[in-house]
Parts: C-alpha cells; structure tokens; sequence
C-alpha cells in the first residue's frame, strides 16, 4: 500500500490490516471508549497511531501493542508528539498482558482498553482480555458486525455459545456503533461493530467457583448436538444419575442442549456441581 502520509508501506492482509483514516470517526471511537484523564489504556494494534493519537489526548497513559515491525518507526513518527504514549512491538496472543499493564502502569491503575482489532484474532483475544485483565473498567473495540451479534446472543440465537455467556457473566455488552465496510482501507468483506464492553462491579447471578463455572460453560459447549447431560458426563466425570440429579436440582430440563441455556441457569448449575464436588 502507498500512503501519501506513511511512503512504502506493505499492508498485510494476514495480520488484519484494515485501517481507519477518517478523523472524525476515529475522535468518536475514542470518545466512546470512555477514556478519562484518570485512565491508562492498552490498545491493540495501532496500525499508523491513528487511533492512538485520540486516545492519547484522553487519557493519561497509552501502551499500544502492534505485532508488525515496519509499522514501529512510522509509529514512533506519528507519535512523537504524543508524550504519554509508548510503543511495544510484540503479539497480543502470546504476551503476557497482565505483566505488561503491571509493567506500563503500576499497581492499581485505572485500566481500560481500546483497539481497532485485527479479525483473525478477535474471538481468542477477546477471551484473552477478559480473562488476564479482569482489572480493565472497560473494553472498546471494533470487531466483525457477526461477532458483535454473538457478544449480545441470547438462548436459540445462532452463535449463542461461551463468548456471550463469559462477556456478559463479567460485562455490560453494548454495540455502540456500527460502522460499515467502507470506513476501513483497504475495505474489508464485512461491516462492523464498535462494541464496549463495561466491567460489571459484581456478577449477575453470584458463583462461588467461577473456575468452575467456565468450566461448565466449555464442557457444555463441547458438543452442540449433545445434551447437556451427556456433556456434563464426558466433562465432569458424573455418572449419568448424577448429572441428572445436578440439572433437576438447578431446575433445568434433563432433556436441554447448552444453546437452550441462559446465564442464570449455567450459574445456578455450577452451583450444583460445586455442591455435589463437595459432597464426593
Ligand atoms: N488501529 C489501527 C487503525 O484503526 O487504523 C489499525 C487497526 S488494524 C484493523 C489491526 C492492527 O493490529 C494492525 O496494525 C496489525 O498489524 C495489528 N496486529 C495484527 N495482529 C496482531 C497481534 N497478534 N498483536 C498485536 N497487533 C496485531
């Protein structure tokens, strides 16, 4: 790709690089990422800081994480007049993100986080971010329109599964904006959603294991078709009168698959099966 602003720049349809160049967008994400003068915000993949600059101008600090080398110079370029915000050249799956907010911002910082995701790796790093960042107040970002559908799926919805059940068991879900295929270049086959993401302060339905309530959620999920009792079988190592005693007693059809399970049911049946580890 040949940027008038950035020269030779290889744009690589591998690492999901669809940039956003319109301003006036880019001041809405920021401003919808509800990033205060309090806050330190980690931001995945700032492409050309074009993003980061409104984000920067919010907040106190910024440490944005971009996995492509030849953006780092056309970054520290474009950020040099951004004081408050560092450059970390690295991959979001594979870094450590808890040691490098610790690192970036200190113990107790105000964390919140923000990007304009590659699409690769939304769904993994979406879990990645909600489960080594419990701390972040809130999470922003633009994903696929499809995937923001997930986010907000309800029981009988198509893709109703894990994600939704974990991102709304930790977080309000709200779609914030959608923003079409055309905003982006080069324009990708798909329309999107700026999603947010707010940390709740308490659970909706308390759990006293939330291990074991993730737990639940993966093995129920492990084979749509199943139901739900011969997933809690395979998963939990019950014996079938034992995984039908723990759905009746959290009032849930023996005969039920997952996708027919709302967030209330999943947690009042890992209570139940914290119940029953107890008692064996
Ligand atoms: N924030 C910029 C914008 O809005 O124009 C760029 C967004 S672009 C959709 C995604 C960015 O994430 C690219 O800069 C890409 O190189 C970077 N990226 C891709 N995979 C990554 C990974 N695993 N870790 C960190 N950054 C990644």
């Amino acid at each position: 790709m040949k940027s008038k602003t950035h020269g030779e720049f290889h744009q690589k349809h591998s690492l999901g690089q669809n940039f956003i160049e319109d301003e006036a967008l880019l001041e809405r994400l920021a401003e919808l990422s509800l990033v205060t003068q309090e806050d330190c915000v980690l931001e995945i993949g700032p492409g050309f800081g074009t993003l980061t600059k409104p984000l920067a101008r919010r907040a106190k600090q910024v440490v944005s994480l971009e996995i492509d080398k030849t953006l780092i110079p056309i970054l520290r370029v474009a950020l040099e007049h951004c004081p408050n915000a560092r450059i970390v050249c690295g991959d979001a799956m594979k870094i450590d993100l808890a040691a490098l907010v610790h690192e970036s911002f200190g113990e107790g910082a105000s964390l919140r986080v923000a990007a304009n995701l590659p699409y690769y790796i939304t769904t993994d790093v979406l879990v990645k971010l909600l489960t080594e960042l419990p701390q972040a107040k809130s999470i922003a970002v633009m994903i696929q329109k499809e995937v923001g559908d997930k986010l907000l799926s309800a029981p009988g919805d198509e893709g109703y599964g894990p994600l939704a059940l974990m991102s709304q068991y930790t977080c309000r879900v709200r779609r914030a904006l959608d923003v079409p295929a055309a905003c982006f270049h080069p324009v990708p086959k798909v329309d999107s959603s700026f999603m947010v993401l707010e940390r709740r302060s308490a659970p909706p339905f308390p759990v006293e294991d939330e291990a074991l309530l993730l737990k639940l959620i993966k093995a129920a999920f492990a084979m749509r078709r199943k139901t739900l009792v011969n997933n809690l079988v395979s998963g939990f190592r019950l014996s079938r009168e034992e995984a039908s005693a723990c759905l009746e007693a959290a009032r849930i059809d023996g005969k039920a698959r997952a996708q027919e399970i709302d967030l209330e049911a999943f947690c009042r049946l890992a209570g139940q099966l914290s119940h029953t580890a107890r008692q064996s």
